[in-house]
């Protein structure tokens, strides 16, 4: 399993990254639905202010705060810069919970800021196209790795091996893979950040265009052009408003004949989700 995500438009949005212990918002609910799994976040990303995103923070700090388990580990919380909702938020979970037994870091991201989780993998935040007034980013995590630089490709292995030990020359290249694209609340995010991307997650809120009356979240028609342009391994639709409960599988199977090389998820906006 590598997510776990509760997601459901207007009310609660969160999507736990078990692999590198992160956190995509924290949306009402979750420190319920996690239990012990909150000790492991490492850090917490907010992608807005939007209260369906943010409601469930306090919960977790005050949880960590209280419940058995180790205090040793330090949590790091990580939003747009000038978001003065969360500052304004923070500032009364600080308040509220004066004597934390663990450490918290605050951390506003510029966009040109990159955030390592490993020696090989980072995080970096993109701008995003939601809610006017309110700034809102979606993340890539990104790794770096080696690969044979494209004129090599297409050589027998036998070729490659004499080039590397007879000929001693240097066939790799560095390159960056992108592992995750989420794209939090917005239109459609711009095609560059989720291109040939192992894991996208979008959002979908409108299945049906002429049920959206202001244009600041994705349509299914737009989504379905973003991924002919972006290529992704696998699909993860979320911020599905609950009004499309019965139509999740239809719209499943619609996306599957249509783009038969992406494994395609839609989270039900009434589940707790695995993947
Ligand atoms: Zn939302
Ligand atoms: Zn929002």
């Amino acid at each position: 399993m590598e997510f776990i995500i509760k997601s459901k438009a207007l009310y609660t949005t969160w999507v736990f990254y078990k692999p590198n212990r992160i956190l995509f918002d924290t949306g009402e609910g979750i420190s319920d639905e996690l239990g012990n799994k909150i000790y492991g976040i490492e850090k917490i990303f907010f992608t807005h202010a939007h209260v369906d995103h943010i409601a469930g923070l306090w919960g977790i700090i005050n949880t960590r705060n209280n419940a058995m388990g180790s205090r040793d580990k330090k949590l790091e919380i990580y939003f747009p810069k000038g978001s003065t909702n969360i500052i304004e938020y923070i500032n009364f979970i600080n308040k509220m919970n004066k004597r934390l037994r663990y450490e918290v870091d605050y951390i506003e991201l510029n966009l040109s800021d990159k955030i390592d989780i490993n020696s090989k993998r980072f995080i970096k935040p993109f701008k995003t196209r939601h809610s006017p007034g309110e700034i809102s980013y979606g993340y890539q995590i990104l790794e770096k790795r080696r690969r044979l630089k494209k004129e090599y490709r297409d050589l027998p292995q036998e070729k490659i091996k004499n080039l590397i030990v007879n000929e001693k020359v240097d066939i790799l290249e560095d390159f960056c893979a992108n592992i995750l694209t989420i794209s939090g609340d917005s239109l459609p995010i711009p095609p560059e950040f989720a291109k040939d991307c192992d894991t996208l997650i979008h959002e979908c809120t409108f299945f049906d265009e002429s049920d959206r009356k202001i244009r600041n979240h994705t349509s299914l028609r737009e989504l379905q052009r973003l991924i002919k342009e972006t290529n992704p391994k696998r699909l993860i639709i979320y911020h599905v408003s609950s009004r499309y409960n019965s139509k999740i599988n239809e719209v499943k199977l619609l996306l599957t004949r249509e783009f038969p090389k992406t494994e395609i998820e839609i989270i039900h906006p009434d589940k707790v989700m695995k993947i």
